[in-house]
């Protein structure tokens, strides 16, 4: 009998092997999903491969259920799967697992396709046949001829059927016995575009920049990608990637290749799907985590299928099985939601690399604000760089102010309604909104900072209202009056006096949107403003709607978080203001320059993407930082050239190798004294080599977890990796200890 090696779903970092029964032969091909006992329990889990024979001593335990059909999971995307639990350090499974659409992920084995099926009605022709009952079949009655006719040749929906002829189920059923119609099933395709109508648009006319960049992405397609390199695409915003990406993407299609286009979840709005959509029609598949899961399974089988050729989704939609696929194209490569915040963490654009390279494809990494490790590798030759410099329509770029808020006092932004310190809106801001109001215009407005008030303090002894779960400072919510844990999400009720004093009043400190909105329409009474962020979107198209309502111009002024500057395309916007750029400079993270860059230049990217030029104002308490300096007039490379000369120094990425282990615990000690164990269990014997101090992660409690970390960085991943596995395996964390390595970590250091 042969052997199967399966890896379970779980986090066990091992793979079992079963016998293969003889009718389950075929189906239990490597990538197949299987149902295996594992001591008295039902385990889910992937075919690794098949052997003759068993290195396992004792008798086999034979699989249970191999899931029929295709397997779910194809070669290259197996050897993926090794390639990244190797590489993230991972359960094995777990990566496997992420590769699933969901339905997959929590349905048994064996338990149906998951597809939507509804009843079909047809006349059975000639009458009777097939049924076996031609000896019952009777001339139809007078109504019976009419409901045949009615009918027709085709095949109708039972159900609509019936509503719109008024036809009782039961004369159907009659019907049916008497051999005169027939009563199927088809596969109801749950389609998310379902409702939209969406317009076809055809290719534009490119700019010299643009042909430039097209040839040099379909030099790369297949057949072509013997030699070929990954393509960092760097265009200004507003600059035309998106167009070029599509006319490679119908390349593709040309070639009978097919694409996958990453989106950060945030952009992945309707006009950017419908950009997709309206240029290649129903050979999109959309792969939404708002989707439903139903409308998800039926998306990524129309792609297994061939149905669909062009997948367009977040970070997981990397893994969707495209056939004979082409080309990735990452957009907005630079964006931190790449990365997957739990096991396996891994980096979609990185991880697409890898995977192009295993299926022989090109990769397009695009974005205004590179992230610094592929400007590296587009310096060192390891990428290809091609530029975009001009804005595809209007031509200029905005122009640009920073107002420095240590000397601004404007008598009309100060005093806000409420109460709280801090000026909100700087003269220079107000003027240049009152004119934009004046002509029309629309105005955009980010604060990274949701709630009314970020802090909450005693003016008598300072005390400052915290998480009970987390280690942080709980925001002023005005709209629902609570303090609000943003980590967490925990609420209370503001005290109605200071817990430590008893002192009745209180200090909300610091700005949040809401408190932007509010003083908004203090000084702008006749605008029309909107709010958008996580308060206001949590509704599932909110979102949408607030957006909708902006592009239609109902709304003169949008205020936002970072939601409001990622890649929107919104012509009218002539204003674009962000109200506190320092706000992630001073954040704990080496990349805090490099991220405060890219916020910066992209919400300035937002202003004048029409006819009419556009300006944007930056207030800040750092006017000199050069991320927000260069940021302003979107000076990348030199901006990129300071800000590696300095990560080079400092050894930090891209430059090193960089991984952060979390060690997570109820008790503060535990974690604490487990890290200082694991820095010695590293050692500090490799003179190439950081290691860290162990330290309180940067929010040191997060639902009641302790969590304490060190960072390794060094030049080879491979000899890091291997250190810090033998490192977990001399001192296997026990009872409620958890410690994770984040390869490549986005944060900390
Ligand atoms: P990016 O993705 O680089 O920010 P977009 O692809 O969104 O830029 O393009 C910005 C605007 O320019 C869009 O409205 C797009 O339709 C338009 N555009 C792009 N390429 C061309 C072109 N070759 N000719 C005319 N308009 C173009
Ligand atoms: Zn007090
Ligand atoms: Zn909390």
């Amino acid at each position: 009998m042969a052997v199967a090696r399966v890896a379970l779903d779980g986090a066990v970092d091992r793979a079992f092997d079963y016998a293969i029964p003889p009718e389950l032969d075929a189906a239990a091909v490597p990538g197949a999903r299987v149902l295996v006992p594992l001591g008295r329990r039902e385990e889910q889990g992937t075919v690794l491969s098949r052997r003759d024979v068993s290195d396992f001593a004792g008798a086999l335990k034979p699989l249970r259920a191999v899931e029929p059909g295709e397997p779910a999971i194809s070669l290259p995307l197996l050897r993926l799967a090794l390639w990244m639990a190797r590489y993230y350090m991972a359960p094995f499974g777990l990566c496997l697992r992420a590769m699933l659409p969901p339905r997959m992920r929590s349905a048994r084995v064996g338990s149906g396709d998951g597809f939507a099926r509804e009843r079909t009605l047809c006349r059975a022709d000639p009458p009777g046949a097939g049924a076996g009952n031609a000896d019952r079949s009777v001339s139809p009655t007078a109504r019976q001829a009419e409901i045949l006719n009615w009918l027709g040749e085709g095949e109708s929906l039972l159900s609509g059927f019936c509503k719109t002829w008024h036809v009782a189920p039961e004369t159907i059923r009659r019907m049916e016995e008497a051999g005169l119609v027939r009563i199927g099933t088809r596969i109801r395709r749950r389609d998310p575009l379902a409702s939209r109508r969406i317009a076809p648009s055809s290719p534009l006319p490119l700019n010299e920049e643009q042909a430039a960049a097209l040839r040099a992405i379909v030099a790369a397609l297949p057949p072509n990608p013997a030699s070929s390199r990954p393509i960092l695409l760097h265009g200004i915003t507003g600059s035309g990637k998106t167009e070029v990406y599509l006319q490679a993407i119908a390349e593709a299609l040309t070639r009978d290749c097919g694409a996958i286009v990453l989106v950060p979840e945030i952009s992945l709005t309707p006009q950017t799907i419908r950009r997709f959509v309206s240029r290649f029609g129903p050979v999109v598949a959309v792969l939404h985590s708002q989707l439903g899961p139903g409308e998800r399974h039926d998306e990524w089988h129309r792609l297994r299928s061939g149905e669909a050729r062009v997948a367009v989704g977040p970070r997981s939609a990397l893994f969707a099985p495209v056939r004979r696929l082409g080309l990735i194209v990452v957009d907005e490569e630079h964006e931190p939601s790449y990365k997957q915040d739990e096991t396996p963490r891994y980096h979609a654009r990185d991880v697409a690399v890898v995977r192009t390279r295993a299926e022989g494809c090109a990769v397009v990494l695009g974005s205004a604000t590179p992230s610094l490790e592929s400007w590296r590798n587009a310096a060192t030759g390891k990428y290809a760089l091609v530029s975009l410099k001009r804005r595809a329509t209007a031509g200029c770029l905005p122009s640009t102010t920073i107002v420095d808020m240590r000397v601004e006092s404007a008598p009309g932004g100060g005093g806000a309604p409420g109460g709280g310190s801090g000026l909100v809106f700087s003269d220079t801001l107000v003027r240049a909104i009152r004119a934009r109001l004046e002509y029309g215009e629309q105005t955009m407005l980010l604060l990274n900072r949701r709630g009314w008030a970020p802090r909450v303090a005693c003016p008598s002894c300072g005390h400052v209202e915290t998480c009970e779960n987390c280690s942080v400072r709980m925001a002023y919510h005005r709209d629902d009056d609570v303090l609000r844990c943003h980590v967490c999400g925990a609420w209370r009720r503001v005290p109605d006096a200071c817990p430590e004093c008893g002192s009745p009043e209180r200090r909300l400190a610091g700005v949040g949107t809401q408190r932007v909105e509010s003083v908004a329409r203090t000084l702008f009474p006749k605008a029309r403003i909107e709010r958008m962020d996580l308060d206001v979107t949590t509704r599932k198209s909110s979102h949408e709607e607030i957006l909708s309502r902006f592009r239609a111009g109902k709304t003169d002024i949008l205020i936002g978080t970072q939601m409001i500057a990622k890649g929107l395309d919104f012509p009218n916007v002539t204003l674009a203001g962000i109200l506190d750029a320092d706000a992630s400079l001073c954040v704990p993270d080496f990349r805090a320059a490099e991220r405060t860059f890219q916020l910066v230049a992209q919400m300035a990217g937002r202003a004048g993407r029409g006819e009419r030029p556009g300006d944007v104002i930056v207030q800040t308490r750092s006017p000199d930082a050069p991320a927000i300096l260069l940021a302003a007039r979107e000076a990348y490379a030199e901006f990129a050239a300071g800000e590696l000369a300095e990560r080079e120094e400092l050894h930090y990425p891209p430059f090193s190798r960089f991984c952060l282990v979390t060690v997570r615990s109820a008790s503060r000690e535990a974690a604490e004294s487990y890290a200082a164990r694991f820095a010695d269990a590293i050692g500090r014997d490799r003179p190439d080599w950081i290691l860290g101090e162990p330290c309180p992660a940067p929010i040191e409690k997060s639902n009641g977890v302790w969590r304490f970390q060190l960072s390794l960085r060094g030049p080879d991943s491979d000899l890091l990796h291997g250190r810090l596995r033998a490192a977990i395996a001399a001192l296997p964390p026990a009872g409620d200890l958890s410690v994770a390595c984040d390869v490549d970590a986005l944060g900390g250091g």
